[in-house]
C-alpha cells in the first residue's frame, strides 16, 4: 500500500513536472522573440513579432490552465504530504497552486479584451505623449480602469481593488500593509529633501560632458563583470528602455542605452540591469525550467538591482577601488575631477518631474505619488478626467514642482497605458526599502564587506545575496525571504538609517 502511494505520487508529480517543463520553455522562446523584437529586430518585422508573441502566450496560458493541471496538483498534494516545506518539490507545488488558482479565476475572453486594449492603448499613447494629448488618452484610460475593477472583480475575497493585481507582482503585500508604510516614507522623505534644497547645490556638470559610447559601453561592462555578471552565461546589448531577461539559468542578458551627453545614464542603468541579471543566474540549478527559476517577486527583484545600483554602485567605497580606472578611461572629461567631487556629483538630490531621472532620495515621492493615485482611481474617488490635475497637485505639495504639460506629467509612464491601472508600481519602492535590509542583514553577518567593497571585490556580499536570496529563486514569498534574513518583515528604517546617513554626510544636515 505504502509502495504503491508512492508510486503514484511520483507519477502525478514527475507528469506535472514535465508539462510544467514545457509551458516554460514556450515562455523562454517568448522572451528570445521578446529580447530580438528589443534590440535587433529591422521595424518592419513588429506585426509578424506580434503576432508570434501572442501565439506563444496563448499556447503557455492554455497548457497551463487545462484541468488537468489541477487534477494532476490534487494528486500529487495528497500524496507528498510528508515532503519538508523547503524541499524543492513541496516548493514547486505550492507555487504552481497560487499560479493556477488564480489563472483561472480569469476567464481568458477576459484576458484577450485586456492584453488586446493593452495594445491599442500602448500604441496611442505612444503618440498622445510626444502631442502633450491627454484628451487623446482620456476614453482608453477609462476604459483601462474599468477592466482594471472588472479583473478585481475576480478575486472577490481581496480587501482592496488594487490587492489582486499587487499580488500578481507583490505576493503577499496588499494596500493594507503597503499604504502605511510609503506614507511613512512619504512623511520621513518630504522634510529631509526641503532641509537638503536648503544647502547649496551640488555642481554635477562633470557627469554632463561628452562621453563617446563604446567606452561608455566598455567600462560599463567591465564593473558589470566586477561585481560578478559572467559574460559565458549573459551578454549586454543596446535597446530603447533597458531590462534584463533570461532565457535559461546559464542565458541571462542585460540591455543598455547610452546618452553620449552624460554618463550616470548608461552607467547606472547598466549597473541597475547587472544587479537584476546576478539574482537570476543565482538561481540553484535544480530549479532549472520550472516556474521556481525565477525572482520571487518584483519588490525583490528591484532590491536587488537598486543594491548594485545604488547602495554599492553609489557608494563612496566602490568609487575608491574604481574611479581611478574610470578617470583613465575619460582622461579629458575626469582627469581633472576628484573623487570627492565626482561622490557627490552622482548622488546629486533634485526636485525634477521625472522619475526615471530621481535621485535615490526624491526617486520615492515618484513612486508614491502613482501609488496612491492609482488606489483613488480604483476607489473610484478620483476620476480619470481629473487624474491630469491630481497629478500636478501632488507634484507641487510633494516635489515643490508643477510640469508644464501632460507629457512630463501624467503621461511619462506606459504603465497605465499598457496593462491595468495597480500593481505595477509598488515594486519599485519596496524595492529601495527590503535592498537597506538585505544589505544590513549582510553586514551583520559578514562585517567585511565595506572594506571589501572598497578594495575592489564583491565575492562575500554577492555570496551572501547568492545563498541567502538568489539561489532559492520562487521557493520562498517575499515575506519569507525577509524573515529568513533579517528575522522580520518589511521595515523602513534600515533604508531611511541609510538614506539619512549617506546624504546627512553629503550635504552637512
Ligand atoms: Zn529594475
Amino acid at each position: 500500500m505504502q509502495i504503491s502511494d508512492t508510486n503514484v505520487a511520483k507519477s502525478a508529480y514527475t507528469e506535472l513536472e514535465n508539462r510544467l517543463y514545457e509551458i516554460h520553455n514556450l515562455g523562454a522562446a517568448a522572451n528570445v522573440l521578446y529580447w530580438d523584437q528589443s534590440t535587433y529586430m529591422p521595424p518592419k518585422g513588429a506585426p509578424a513579432r506580434g503576432r508570434q508573441l501572442a501565439t506563444l502566450q496563448k499556447l503557455a496560458h492554455e497548457k497551463f490552465t487545462e484541468v488537468e493541471i489541477g487534477r494532476l496538483l490534487d494528486k500529487a498534494e495528497s500524496e507528498t504530504q510528508e515532503l519538508e516545506y523547503e524541499s524543492d518539490k513541496a516548493s514547486l507545488l505550492r507555487l504552481t497552486r497560487r499560479k493556477y488558482e488564480q489563472s483561472i479565476k480569469v476567464p481568458p475572453e477576459f484576458t484577450a479584451e485586456l492584453s488586446q486594449h493593452a495594445i491599442e492603448s500602448y500604441s496611442i499613447w505612444a503618440e498622445a505623449r510626444p502631442e502633450n494629448n491627454f484628451a487623446k488618452m482620456q476614453p482608453l484610460l477609462e476604459k483601462t480602469l474599468d477592466l482594471s475593477q472588472r479583473y478585481a472583480a475576480f478575486f472577490p475575497n481581496k480587501a482592496h481593488p488594487a490587492d489582486a493585481m499587487i499580488d500578481e507582482s507583490d505576493y503577499g503585500m496588499s494596500v493594507e500593509t503597503i499604504r502605511p508604510i510609503f506614507a511613512e516614507l512619504r512623511t520621513r522623505t518630504i522634510p529631509l529633501v526641503n532641509k537638503i534644497m536648503n544647502k547649496a547645490e551640488i555642481d554635477n556638470s562633470c557627469c554632463f560632458q561628452h562621453f563617446p559610447e563604446d567606452k561608455q559601453w566598455q567600462f560599463g561592462i567591465d564593473m558589470a563583470t566586477c561585481f560578478g555578471y559572467d559574460l559565458t552565461r549573459g551578454r549586454q546589448d543596446k535597446t530603447l528602455h533597458p531590462f534584463m531577461i533570461n532565457f535559461s539559468i546559464d542565458d541571462v542578458r542585460i540591455t543598455t542605452r547610452f546618452d553620449e551627453s552624460r554618463l550616470d545614464d548608461g552607467l547606472f542603468s547598466t549597473l541597475h540591469e547587472t544587479g537584476h541579471a546576478l539574482y537570476e543566474l543565482g538561481i540553484d540549478h535544480a530549479l532549472e525550467g520550472l516556474p521556481l527559476a525565477d525572482g520571487t517577486s518584483a519588490g525583490v527583484h528591484e532590491s536587488q538591482s537598486r543594491l548594485w545600483e545604488n547602495i554599492v554602485g553609489r557608494s563612496r567605497g566602490f568609487w575608491s577601488a574604481h574611479y581611478s580606472t574610470l578617470q583613465e578611461r575619460f582622461p579629458k572629461q575626469l582627469g581633472s575631477v576628484d573623487l570627492e567631487k565626482f561622490y557627490r556629483a552622482i548622488n546629486k538630490v533634485d526636485r525634477t518631474l521625472i522619475r526615471v531621472d530621481a535621485d535615490e532620495i526624491t526617486y520615492n515621492l515618484h513612486v508614491i505619488i502613482r501609488f496612491d493615485l492609482e488606489l483613488e482611481l480604483l476607489e473610484g474617488k478620483l476620476a480619470v478626467a481629473d487624474l491630469p490635475e491630481a497629478w500636478h497637485a501632488r507634484y507641487e505639495s510633494d516635489l515643490g514642482v508643477r510640469a508644464s504639460n501632460d507629457s512630463n506629467g501624467v503621461l511619462q509612464d506606459v504603465h497605465w497605458y499598457a496593462g491595468v491601472i495597480g500593481g505595477a508600481f509598488q515594486g519599485y519602492t519596496l524595492g529601495n526599502i527590503m535592498a537597506s535590509q538585505f544589505y544590513a542583514a549582510a553586514l551583520k553577518d559578514k562585517p567585511q564587506i565595506p572594506a571589501e567593497i572598497e578594495a575592489g571585490s564583491f565575492d562575500t556580499l554577492h555570496d551572501w545575496l547568492r545563498t541567502n536570496i538568489y539561489s532559492h529563486g520562487s521557493k520562498f514569498t517575499t515575506a519569507e525571504i525577509l524573515e529568513r534574513t533579517t528575522g522580520g518583515g518589511l521595515n523602513l528604517n534600515p533604508y531611511v538609517d541609510y538614506l539619512s546617513a549617506k546624504y546627512g554626510e553629503i550635504y552637512e544636515l
